[in-house]
């Protein structure tokens, strides 16, 4: 049952400062990379709130005339990057509802893995869901819990709740941010001349000029209003399990996340590959821009000449649709392009973040024979990719995990790669130390219940 709907997202939401709506757009902006199907706005002018959402990328769906219409000192707001087909409107964030304690939006990243059962004993209570995103789930949970204080409603709905949740909630007078008592997905508070913010990554507190306070810690629940900044820890103590992914590939390099620098941790990686390589070759390429700062560290540590060796370009869209069918398959040349001056004759040691289904490395590794690479070393600064996520990255089922269903050998020939080699688990664990972080995606030992990931 894993056909369903999955998502990666990007939450901010500012307190108590007059351009709200707009630099929660400014934030979604830098949280592009962890959403690109649609997003959302929605802010409170402390009578009513009032929200704009759209499909695509933030700055095609916010023209002027919409964030004018968003007036007020509150605001929240949504980046979805949905995976699974159903990518319609009113799947996208944050969702408004009025309830018994009031009005209320809602913005959510993470996937809750009880959601599914929750819905179905919802439904059969007679619940109706618009729907079919996690997220619609909790706000029926905070509706019934009924409970006169907006506060207790909330935290008893959110404690039923398993897996991931870095939430965003939003009153007409208060601001909310939840992180789930493994805060498997980063939040982190900022402080701004006027007012507050609370984001998914510190990237965006730069660009809007805000100062980092502190990340949320997990299982913590801030309350921002006018009487300041409260902080509770309503949740059962867990011991936490932040996302590893995050630091291998989906957070910026330039965010400070579960208390280290992606960069640095990034660049860690590389160093860990390299030592524990022994390849030769002449130069080391990046597959951009996942590859890049754990290339770096590679290069410094094994001594290998780092060089641009693959181009990327940038404005590819994910709705990027192919000129005519006559015209063959572009596949990853779109995106692509290697750079024949750097590659002919080499022998080239290229590194990506992760291989998913083997698709793109394949294609890199013909590309680069195809530019005259004398041979070609792939290297990935992360362990074999063998299981699915159930808590909010993108994976496929077992079945379409290359490292699911072959072996580091046959993954090799299928990529045609002259050698293969990841980094080894303990090896990625020395280079993260500050949490028991989760792993699920490369060792199956899922921190939730039991999964097989079928
Ligand atoms: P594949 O072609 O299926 O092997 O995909 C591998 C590529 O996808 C690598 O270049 C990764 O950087 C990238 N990647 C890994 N995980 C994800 C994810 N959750 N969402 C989007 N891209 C990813």
């Amino acid at each position: 049952m894993f056909d369903k709907f999955h998502e990666e997202c990007g939450v901010a939401g500012v307190y108590a400062n007059e351009d709200a709506a707009n630099l929660v757009y400014l934030s979604l902006y830098a949280l592009q990379h962890r959403g690109q199907e649609g997003a959302g706005i929605a802010v409170s002018n402390r009578n009513e709130i009032a929200t704009e959402k759209g499909m695509g990328l933030v700055a095609d769906i916010f023209s002027q005339e919409k964030l004018d219409r968003l007036t007020g000192d509150i605001a929240i707001g949504h980046n979805r990057y949905a995976t699974t087909g159903l990518s319609e409107l009113q799947n996208t964030q944050p969702i408004t509802v009025t309830i018994n304690a009031g009005v209320m939006s809602l913005a959510h990243n993470g996937n809750i893995v009880n959601a599914d059962e929750i819905k179905q004993e919802l439904v059969k209570q007679g619940a109706i869901f618009n729907s079919s995103s996690d997220t619609e789930v909790v706000v029926h949970l905070i509706a019934k819990s009924k409970k006169e204080d907006l506060l207790d409603s909330i935290v008893t709905a959110l404690s039923q709740l398993k897996g991931a949740f870095s939430l965003l909630l939003m009153t007409n007078d208060k601001l909310i941010g939840v992180r789930d008592p493994m805060g498997m997905r980063p939040l982190v508070l900022g402080k701004l001349k006027n007012g507050y913010i609370l984001t998914s990554e510190s990237c965006a507190l730069d660009l809007i000029e805000a100062t980092m306070v502190r990340e949320i810690e997990p299982g913590e629940m801030v309350i921002i209003d006018d009487d300041g900044l409260k902080s509770i820890f309503p949740f059962e103590k867990t011991a936490p399990r932040p996302c590893v992914f995050e630091h291998i590939y989906f957070a910026r390099p330039d965010s400070f996340i579960f208390g280290n620098s992606v960069y640095e941790v990034r660049k860690r990686l590389g160093v860990k590959l390299a030592e524990e390589d022994d390849v030769e070759a002449d130069l080391v390429i990046p597959v951009p821009d996942s590859g890049v700062v754990a290339t770096l560290g590679y290069s410094e540590k094994s001594g290998m000449a780092f060089q641009m060796g693959l181009m990327r370009n940038h404005y590819v869209g994910r709705t990027f649709i192919e000129p005519s069918q006559s015209i063959r398959h572009f596949g990853v040349k779109i995106k692509l392009n290697p750079v024949r001056e750097v590659i002919e004759g080499k022998r080239v040691v290229v590194v990506d973040d992760s291989i998913v289904r083997g698709t793109t490395s394949r294609k890199i590794v013909k590309m680069l024979r195809e530019a005259g690479a004398k041979e070609v070393h792939m290297r990935i600064s992360s362990p074999p990719t063998a299981f699915p996520c159930f808590y909010g990255i993108d994976t496929p089922t077992r079945k379409e995990l290359i490292a699911s269903t072959h072996t580091i050998e046959e993954t090799r020939k299928y990529i045609t790669a002259d050698s293969l080699h990841y980094l080894s688990i303990d090896g990625l664990m020395e280079c993260v130390q500050s949490y028991d972080y989760c792993h699920a995606c490369f060792s199956g030992a899922y921190p939730t219940m039991h999964h097989n990931g079928d």
